[in-house]
């Protein structure tokens, strides 16, 4: 029989409840604010995936129902432009929906809260000409092969993800139709993610699979909280990325536990482990492994920060990711949000004999052993993604 919750688990439940609720009302006054200061500057919009004429990062949604998003954070359906059920992929991006939004975007007006904090969003002056019309280019795609999770995470509201999906996976008999869609198209990215656990569907092997054979030279980028990436089928799937992220924020189970609601740090480390093994022993293992560690208040201390190197180091990641995380706000490293930018930081604390390449702020790489290694594409939430963000790197000898 399960055990009556406890005071501290009935507040983290709570918690789950309210921050996704004040994210999204903190997005409505961004997007107020954001759309005065456009006025007061004479400014408009473009949204660089939905214009289809720039080599966008981030990409069009594939959701796990089909329907076809704008965004990566569209937990409430407001971004959603069509269903691959009805029409095809280029129809839709030249259909009403989209065309409204790229109307209002070339008046300065933003048509969605989730416009808000988007990384393809881009201001331009008044002159710059913006086609209302679909340019015809997608060279980012993400595929939301399931939408089912088996965590909480606090910034993630898993109920209203749930009522705005038909289908919580991309069955087996549709794989073929979303290859389709995107087969006119040529895509240079392609990312297994969304707002769901990649790991949490066993169709993901034959999903991957039949786009690797349709693009076999596109970037392949997957993120995983770790705890369900396990078994022959799922790491076979896991080692067709070219990146592979694990989204673990913490060294330990009680650091965990205080973001990602459900979270078992030792499964999830051991899974990591035993795909990085695996890599190792294969003959054409090539995936580069990161570690992505979300940096809160509970979890940013030297110590932390020193076993974080350490486990990854004896983990064998290639790459240990800091990510200082704006959300929940009750959350944030106030050490991490200084003048120091994180890479000097985190620099200071793991030794002067790593090399430092300085270029942005709010993300930060320790290299493990890879001289050059292929930069992983920046990806959203606090879960799974970086949000186009720029990174900072130091090597380990
Ligand atoms: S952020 Fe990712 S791991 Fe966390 S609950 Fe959402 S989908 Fe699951």
């Amino acid at each position: 029989m399960n055990a009556l919750p406890n005071k501290h688990d009935r507040k983290r439940t709570r918690l789950t409840i309210i921050v996704p609720k004040r994210n999204m009302l903190a997005r409505k006054i961004l997007r107020i604010v954001r759309m005065i200061f456009a006025r007061l500057r004479n400014n408009k919009f473009e949204y660089m995936h939905l214009s289809g004429r720039h080599d966008s990062e981030m990409g069009i949604v594939i959701n796990s129902d089909l329907s076809i998003s704008c965004n990566s954070d569209d937990m409430y359906g407001n971004g959603k432009l069509g269903s691959l059920i009805k029409n095809s992929l280029a129809d839709i991006l030249s259909g009403e929906v989209a065309t409204r939004f790229r109307a209002d975007l070339a008046r300065g007006k933003l048509p969605i809260n989730e416009c808000a904090n988007c990384s393809a969003l881009i201001s331009c002056s008044i002159s710059t000409a913006i086609p209302v019309e679909f340019q015809g280019q997608i060279t980012s795609i993400l595929i939301e092969n399931t939408a089912k999770c088996n965590l909480h995470c606090l910034s993630c509201n898993r109920s209203a993800i749930y009522k705005n999906r038909d289908s919580l996976v991309i069955k087996n008999a549709d794989i073929d139709l979303v290859r389709k869609n995107c087969s006119p198209f040529n895509i240079k990215r392609i990312q297994f993610l969304n707002l769901g656990e990649p790991f949490a569907s066993k169709n993901i092997f034959n999903l991957v699979r039949t786009m690797r054979l349709q693009f076999p030279y596109a970037q392949f980028v997957s993120s995983s909280n770790g705890s369900l990436l396990q078994g022959k089928e799922k790491v076979l799937a896991a080692l067709m990325m070219d990146d592979l992220n694990f989204t673990i924020p913490g060294t330990n189970q009680a650091s965990v536990e205080r973001y990602q609601i459900g979270q078992n740090f030792d499964l999830a480390y051991r899974n990591m482990c035993e795909t990085v093994r695996q890599r190792n022993e294969a003959a054409d293992g090539s995936t580069v492994i990161i570690w992505k560690y979300l940096i809160f208040k509970w979890n940013d201390s030297d110590e932390c920060i020193l076993e974080a190197v350490r486990l990854a180091h004896k983990a064998g990641v290639d790459i240990l990711r800091f990510v200082v995380c704006l959300s929940p706000i009750h959350a944030i490293s106030l050490r991490y949000l200084g003048r120091q930018s994180l890479g000097e930081k985190v620099n200071s604390i793991i030794g002067k004999r790593h090399t430092l390449e300085l270029i942005g702020h709010r993300h930060f790489d320790v290299y493990f052993g890879l001289a050059k290694p292929k930069m992983a594409p920046a990806t959203g939430r606090g879960g799974h993604t970086d949000g186009g963000r720029t990174v900072e790197r130091a090597t380990v000898a």
